[in-house]
């Protein structure tokens, strides 16, 4: 599933192709066809994400949010063409000669201003959009720390903090020497600052390059899917940095990786 930088990439992009241009929007598949004539035609006035979520804001008032979910996935087409459209595409974006389409998203839908706004107070602060950037670590930092979930379930609820997912939760957690089933009461608050502050950090590296890297010393070089990362599947395999057998359990159904030598 996309975490929190690939969907603000695509909102990037969209900012780019389709703000302020009249676009048309179709359903060649069907399924978002009524919907579509709601704001088909309208101008878009801005495209922004918010964790995993994106939305699509428009002159007549309607907002479209879309949630990839695990199967969905964006296409860009620049315009050298018409494109023929391939497979269930569920929604087609247009303006001049760019487009997208969007297949197999979990959530796509138009809403009013009002259910954004009750989307938008739900999903837990954006480590992307710290606006104002007190305020929104100081509401992750308080909902860790009133919890007694494990850390490691507290990272991965959208309604704590937006856009992390299983490979950032990992990663996060070993970067900062925490133990996954610690329980949020007995994380301190410079503990759960720094967590913040390196979700910041990695995110906004994962929105720059488009993969989520997580070993500073290879921010600025390619590296390869093995090299990436600390633990993020690497089960079995020692630890690079005590050499301890890199460890993997279920949690809630979503598999944790981690050091038991580097995290405590
Ligand atoms: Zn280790």
């Amino acid at each position: 599933m996309p975490e929190g930088h690939t969907v603000h990439r695509i909102a990037d992009r969209f900012e780019r192709d389709f703000s302020g241009k009249t676009v048309t929007i179709s359903s060649p598949q069907g399924r978002f066809a009524s919907a579509a004539r709601l704001v088909s035609g309208q101008t878009l006035i801005r495209a922004y994400a918010v964790g995993k979520q994106m939305f699509l804001e428009f002159d007549g008032g309607g907002t479209i949010r879309i949630h990839l979910g695990i199967y969905g996935k964006w296409q860009f087409h620049d315009g050298d063409r018409d494109h023929e459209v391939v497979g269930q595409v569920r929604v087609r974006f247009s303006a001049g000669r760019v487009s997208a389409d969007l297949r197999g998203p979990t959530v796509c839908e138009v809403i009013s201003p009002d259910e954004v706004g009750a989307v938008l107070r739900r999903l837990g602060p954006d480590p992307i959009n710290p606006n104002p950037r007190q305020r929104e670590s100081h509401r992750f930092i308080e909902r860790v720390t009133r919890s007694k979930s494990a850390v490691g379930l507290l990272l991965m609820n959208q309604d704590v903090i937006s856009g992390i997912g299983n490979v950032y939760r990992a990663e996060l957690l070993f970067r900062a020497g925490i133990e996954p089933h610690r329980p949020g009461t007995s994380l301190t608050v410079d503990e759960v600052q720094a967590l913040w502050d390196d979700a910041v950090k990695l995110l906004k590296v994962g929105v720059a390059t488009g993969f989520m890297i997580t070993r500073d010393e290879l921010f600025k070089k390619r590296p390869t899917k093995d090299e990436r990362n600390w633990v993020y599947k690497r089960e079995g395999q020692p630890c690079r940095m005590c050499g301890t057998e890199v460890s993997i359990e279920l949690m809630a159904a979503r598999k944790l990786y981690w050091c038991s030598g580097c995290q405590s």
